[in-house]
């Protein structure tokens, strides 16, 4: 998406050789025009899918669900990564290692909130290792409902999330594919020219 890579290499910043900082757009202060755009694109990827729920995880992959659930006019639900006291009903939980903080947290969803009828579109922001959106599989998977598709904002594609999801079955969609940040700046994989 070009608009989208544009962003990245005119404010992403390369904190080190696996680790991309785009807190002017998407991770701290969100650019709303992109955004829109963003959800355009995911509306567009998977308009086939028959849609009934995005799912994704609190707080980055909210911005971007928020638009694409506007486009397909479907509600979407992020998972919580904190125990909220107002969480009282019975819950889907995943274990999920987080790649930024180097931890492991459980993170939840309402079970009110999935059923097997649903078809569900995934949404992060960021695929590094493929813990967040396996996690996310986990939960919709658990409520019987079906992943329908995983759509990511930025994808690492030097590292090893998007084969571990597409060897498992998945259908996984990425905006801009970054193919190395070693030297200091992103580099993006090449499309295929048709
Ligand atoms: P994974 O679970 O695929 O290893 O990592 C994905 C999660 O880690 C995303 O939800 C995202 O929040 C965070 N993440 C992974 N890589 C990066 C990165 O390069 N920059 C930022 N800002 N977040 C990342």
């Amino acid at each position: 998406m070009k608009m989208l890579k544009e962003k990245i290499a005119a404010e992403g910043i390369v904190l080190n050789e696996n680790v991309l900082k785009v807190d002017s757009f998407l991770n701290h202060q969100i650019d709303p025009v992109l955004m829109a755009a963003i959800g355009k694109e995911f509306a567009l990827l998977f308009k086939a899918e028959k849609i009934t729920k995005i799912l994704t995880l609190e707080s980055s992959g909210i911005a971007p669900s928020v638009m694409a659930g506007l486009e397909l006019g479907v509600p979407v639900v992020f998972a919580r990564k904190r125990k909220s006291l107002t969480l009282t009903e019975e819950l889907y939980t995943a274990d999920v290692y987080s790649f930024t903080k180097k931890e492991s947290n459980t993170i939840a969803v309402s079970m009110k909130h999935l059923s097997k009828e649903d078809h569900v579109l995934i949404i992060d922001d960021f695929l590094a290792n493929g813990q967040a959106a396996l996690g996310l599989c986990r939960i919709a998977e658990g409520s019987g409902a079906k992943v329908a598709g995983i759509g990511i904002v930025i994808e690492k594609a030097f590292q090893e999330g998007g084969e571990l999801l597409r060897n498992s079955g998945y259908r996984v969609e990425s905006l801009a594919e970054i193919s190395s940040l070693a030297g200091g700046s992103a580099v993006f994989k090449e499309e295929a020219k048709i």
